[in-house]
């Protein structure tokens, strides 16, 4: 040889080489890893092309903000880029900012009578955005407050033409109250649900400003591309629509998140955060909770749930999905690429929250649907994917039983006269019976679909709904035309009687 070795020699200089790569490989990862991590890759996993394609069609909303733990707030400075899509001469933008329900006991969403203790204790708790000035293409304007609730927010715009772009300067404080909620501080946990504003979104020719109910998800938005760059005092972490690790100089960390084609954007900061994170395939889970092993858990079955679906329903088509820990009396709340999970809930309870959580990934964040008015289109369908993700975990043996238990006997309770699974969120006069109509008896609808077509049948249909319906609002008359499409017969008759007939 040229190197004049001896075999023996050239064997102990590739151990050699073999050993100090494995070193450094490792060296590396554990200065790269973040912090209590797993199995994750040491580059975030990238938004893939289908997803970054369609996002060239959409608005774009960019956050520069501020995180005052102490004074509980978020100064922000917020630029949104939006084109009219209403085929029609405006002289307003339309905003909502739900947040705005939160500054008095008569419109927070939260003092209902039936969440008020649990939410805010003995005593009210004001928060909500204040809006400090507002600009249309950089000309100041005089904004006004459509409702009491301060959740519409209108700005006058010359002429904005069909197709036209404009850009809205907003500059704001949030004010964070303390209140058990989707949006409130309790225990060192800061979630800010619904905190930012967005563009009230136009449904089948209609603005749509419905007021923020007590019950439901009473929120709705376009499919828009976010940048938002928070900063925070060190050691504090926020769990987000989209994920980003906080980069730390001198006494402050900032966090820069990216999220193409989302709804909104909702995040809970902490200084009291663990993380456990994992892949499901190409997706990352992250788990953000005030214990390890808290954050493992839901992490382990948010990944279970991942892979049931995408074998299933096909891929969701987000990078990551985070899920935090909140003290509210919700059980989750949906946020794209974003779960909120109730702090209280532990074993199966804590498994089926967050497998119904993070099936609206698919249904109500990917496809979204009306969640004022046909709120079981996304809700019902979470309900039923949670029988899929029994069958994943238990066996089907457990898949009937559940079918049983959480859909079936459903039916035969006794509810309000008029109130269908098919009825308006102001309809349900509170959480339990909207969960059982809703939800469960909703679910029965497809259960019934799934006898009428087999199991592959469904699937297929919802693999069909997933690809003809990503990031649009899917009205219940496309679910229903693609169910009757994959049924070979008009099945307007079955969704009639599941959503709209009431028992007897
Ligand atoms: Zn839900």
């Amino acid at each position: 040889m040229k190197d004049g070795l001896t075999q023996q020699e050239r064997r102990k200089a590739w151990l050699y080489a073999i050993v100090i790569t494995a070193g450094l490989l490792l060296a590396g990862w554990l200065i790269v890893r973040p912090m209590g991590s797993a199995s994750v890759p040491a580059t975030l996993p990238a938004e893939n092309d289908a997803l970054l394609h369609a996002a060239q069609a959409m608005d774009a909303i960019s956050i520069d903000a501020a995180f005052d733990p102490a004074a509980r707030t978020l100064t922000a400075t917020q630029t949104m880029t939006l084109r009219n899509r209403t085929g029609q001469m405006l002289t307003q933008a339309t905003l909502r900012s739900y947040s705005g329900a939160y500054l008095s006991q008569e419109t927070s969403p939260a003092a209902s009578d039936e969440l008020f203790t649990a939410c805010y204790g003995e005593r009210f708790s004001t928060g909500g955005l204040l809006l400090d000035e507002a600009s249309v293409n950089g000309e100041a304007v005089r904004h006004t407050w459509e409702d009491n609730a301060r959740t519409v927010l209108s700005l006058p715009v010359a002429a904005w033409a069909p197709n036209e772009v404009i850009t809205i300067r907003l500059q704001y404080h949030v004010y964070i109250p303390l209140c058990q909620s989707r949006f409130g501080y309790h225990d060192g946990v800061y979630a800010l649900g619904n905190a930012f504003p967005v563009a009230a979104p136009w449904v089948e020719g209609e603005c749509r400003t419905d007021a923020y109910h007590a019950v439901g998800d009473p929120f709705i938005s376009e499919c828009a591309n976010w940048t938002v760059r928070l900063t925070m005092p060190k050691g504090y972490r926020a769990a987000a629509t989209g994920y980003a690790e906080t980069a730390e100089t001198g006494d402050s960390a900032v966090q820069t998140m990216t999220a193409h084609g989302v709804r909104d954007f909702a995040l809970a900061i902490s200084d009291q955060w663990h993380t456990a994170m994992r892949m499901a395939g190409d997706t990352m889970v992250a788990a953000f909770a005030r214990t390890e092993d808290k954050a493992g858990q839901m992490a382990e079955y948010a990944v279970q749930a991942l892979n049931c679906y995408t074998a299933r329903y096909g891929s969701c088509g987000y990078p990551t999905l985070t899920l935090c820990e909140v003290d509210f009396p919700y059980g989750g709340m949906e946020y794209p690429r974003l779960a909120m999970i109730a702090s209280d809930l532990t074993g199966q309870d804590l498994a089926y929250t967050v497998a119904h959580e993070t099936a609206h990934q698919w249904w109500g964040v990917t496809v979204g649907s009306d969640s004022y008015r046909q709120p079981w289109q996304d809700e019902a369908l979470c309900e039923y994917a949670v029988l899929d993700f029994i069958g994943a975990t238990q066996g089907d043996a457990a898949r009937e039983a559940a079918v049983y238990q959480r859909v079936e006997a459903a039916l035969q309770v006794t509810v309000p006269r008029g109130v269908t699974p098919g009825s308006p969120i102001d309809y349900f006069a509170d959480l339990d019976e909207y969960t059982l109509v809703v939800y469960q008896r909703g679910a029965a609808l497809f259960t019934a679909l799934e006898k009428l077509m087999g199991k592959d049948g469904l699937d297929a249909l919802l693999r069909r709904y997933l690809e003809a319906c990503r990031y649009t609002i899917a009205t219940r008359n496309e679910l229903e035309a693609l169910a009757s499409q994959a049924a070979g017969m008009d099945v307007s008759a079955l969704f009639l009687d599941y959503l709209d007939t009431e028992l007897r």
